[in-house]
């Protein structure tokens, strides 16, 4: 059982591979689940609203895909709570082979007037989040001398823009902490690599206004926005034994929009 909420599923999990996926309730992050779930996969996957409809709807996704998902609410700003969900996976399952570093959130706003409490949460979640998944997963990895990392950035991590420099500045963090990690831990087997994605198709980017969306689309050469199912595909091959020689690195998925 994972602390803070409710076994959704209850199973045996002896020899699955074991996924965890932060920010897995819905958008990017529910895709990679569904896109990953298959009989010999648990899927574990957080989220941090008190409403956990997402999350109920994502592993019933997951098992009429044929795989087994387990949902826990913890906020990844917290140490403590991140800790915690890592300490009971690995009572329950005795293994992490994928860590998912997908939780992440906007608060934009131009630099001048951009708030210090909104600059430190974009930070706090988006990429002091990760480094709380990766230190508490790191030992198990390394133990097992296998595991995979992804940390999902964004084209915009590269690229800069304007009204997001909180976002932009924890995007561009996550790529250096792929690549130090990447390093670290490669003698123990370990690869990390960053995802970073352009345009996609969530709930994150479904707010923004149509004139801001024409705009974007006017910068991608494909011609349409992504799905998050064109996610989810790169993370999954970078999670498969065929990716076993790629570390430190960033993969594009964003239509050509940077190249
Ligand atoms: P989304 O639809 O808003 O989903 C975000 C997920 O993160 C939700 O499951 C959310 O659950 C969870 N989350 C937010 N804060 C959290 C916290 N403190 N602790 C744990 N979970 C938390 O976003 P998305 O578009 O799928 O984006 C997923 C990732 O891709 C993000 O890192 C985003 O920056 C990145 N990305 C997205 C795009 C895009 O165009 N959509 C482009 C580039 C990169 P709760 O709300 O319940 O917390």
């Amino acid at each position: 059982m994972i602390a803070n909420s409710k076994p959704v599923t209850s199973m045996t999990n002896d020899k699955k591979r074991v996924v965890v996926i932060t920010g897995g309730s819905r958008g990017i992050g529910r895709a990679i689940g569904l896109r990953m779930a298959d009989a010999d996969t648990i899927i574990y996957f957080n989220y941090s609203s008190r409403n956990s409809q997402d999350a109920e709807e994502t592993v019933r996704l997951v098992e009429e895909a044929g795989g087994s998902a387990r949902a826990a609410c913890v906020n990844v700003a917290s140490q403590q709570e991140v800790q915690g969900f890592f300490n009971r996976i690995i009572e329950e399952s005795g293994r992490v082979d994928v860590l998912v570093n997908n939780a992440g959130i906007t608060i934009d706003g131009l630099l001048l007037r951009m708030k210090e409490a909104d600059w430190d949460r974009v930070l706090a979640i988006n990429l002091k989040g990760a480094f709380h998944c990766i230190q508490a997963v790191a030992k198990t990895m390394m133990k097992q001398r296998t595991g995979r990392i992804i940390n999902m950035a964004s084209v915009v991590g590269v690229m800069g823009n304007a009204g997001q420099a909180n976002y932009v500045a924890s995007k561009a963090g996550l790529i250096g902490l792929t690549k130090t990690a990447a390093r670290e831990l490669a003698p123990r087997g370990i690869t990390v690599n960053a995802v970073a994605p352009g345009f996609i198709d969530t709930p994150m980017t479904a707010p923004l206004a149509e004139k801001v969306k024409e705009a974007m689309l006017a910068q991608i050469p494909l011609g349409r926005f992504g799905q998050p199912q064109d996610v989810a595909e790169v993370v999954a091959f970078l999670a498969s034994d065929r990716a076993s020689y790629i570390t430190g690195q960033v993969i594009h998925v964003n239509g050509g929009m940077y190249m």
